[in-house]
């Protein structure tokens, strides 16, 4: 199912398996002049398809590899040959799409493989110019889109809410806080996530997700420093597992927030 909002110039289209899905099972991809901003999950592809035929998408950027953000790529290379862009390590990942877990199957459904190009420093259209900003807190091959003149800023699955408990085992959370702290120096007007709603005025969402993420980073290392372990950091910290993470086999919980934080010290050890 896929529903649209307009936002100035920008159209936001919500896709979902089923209507009434709860928001994590929604995601978002944005069009601007001919300008699609991911592609989705698969079980929305040919929906998309049929939805984009007389809107002219020209060129489409995957803000990174992951099933929700790709799967309609090879359908719009076929129906409407449109050039599709992505980060040079996202490149072979969505030429060759890895194998899901049980959850992502049921919830995103398979891609197709697609061939998609290197991105680079920006992507023109009429009336705008999109920065190409490499965030790799996320993913290693993940990016952000900033339009300067218009404030408009597209974080692809960076920013989800300014207290996330979760993530998955490849989020690196220092590394989405130096991500955070860039994205916050462009001080966008309007942020356009994936995973959830439009943020008007976002700065001040910014400003507290830095803050704690910071917090939460430092609290993780006292108390590692102090000799306990993974899991005992997080019952100190989180309390009880969230119901997520049997939900999506462990990809996202907050024991992966955690070891997230405290890779650092895997890295020193080798
Ligand atoms: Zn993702």
């Amino acid at each position: 199912m896929i529903a649209t909002t307009q936002y100035e110039n920008v159209l936001q289209i919500k896709m979902s398996r089923y209507p009434d899905f709860p928001t994590a099972g929604w995601v978002c991809a944005h069009l601007v002049e001919g300008l699609l901003i991911d592609t989705g999950p698969a079980y929305t592809a040919g929906e998309l398809t049929e939805f984009l035929k007389d809107k002219d998408v020209k060129i489409a950027v995957n803000t990174h590899f992951h099933e929700d953000h790709i799967s309609a790529n090879k359908f719009l290379q076929d129906a409407y040959n449109t050039e599709i862009f992505a980060h040079p390590l996202a490149v072979d990942k969505i030429n060759k799409p890895a194998k899901l877990y049980p959850y992502q199957e049921e919830v995103w459904g398979y891609p197709v493989p697609s061939q998609v190009k290197p991105v680079g420093d920006c992507i023109v259209t009429k009336d705008y110019r999109f920065d190409v900003i490499s965030t790799p807190g996320h993913d290693l091959d993940h990016i952000c889109l900033f339009e300067k003149k218009m404030g408009w800023l597209f974080t692809g699955d960076l920013y989800v809410t300014t207290r996330p408990v979760v993530c998955r085992p490849n989020d690196d959370m220092w590394r989405t806080l130096d991500d955070l702290k860039k994205l916050r120096a462009l001080n966008p007007r309007i942020i356009f996530p994936a995973p959830t709603h439009v943020v008007k005025e976002p700065n001040e969402k910014l400003d507290k997700l830095i803050a704690y993420l910071l917090e939460l980073g430092n609290k993780i290392d006292e108390l590692y420093n102090r000799g306990m372990n993974t899991a005992q950091i997080r019952q100190e910290v989180f309390g009880e597992e969230s119901f997520i993470a049997n939900a999506t086999q462990q990809q996202f919980s907050s024991l992966n927030m955690v070891k997230s934080f405290l890779r650092k010290y895997e890295k020193r050890n080798g």
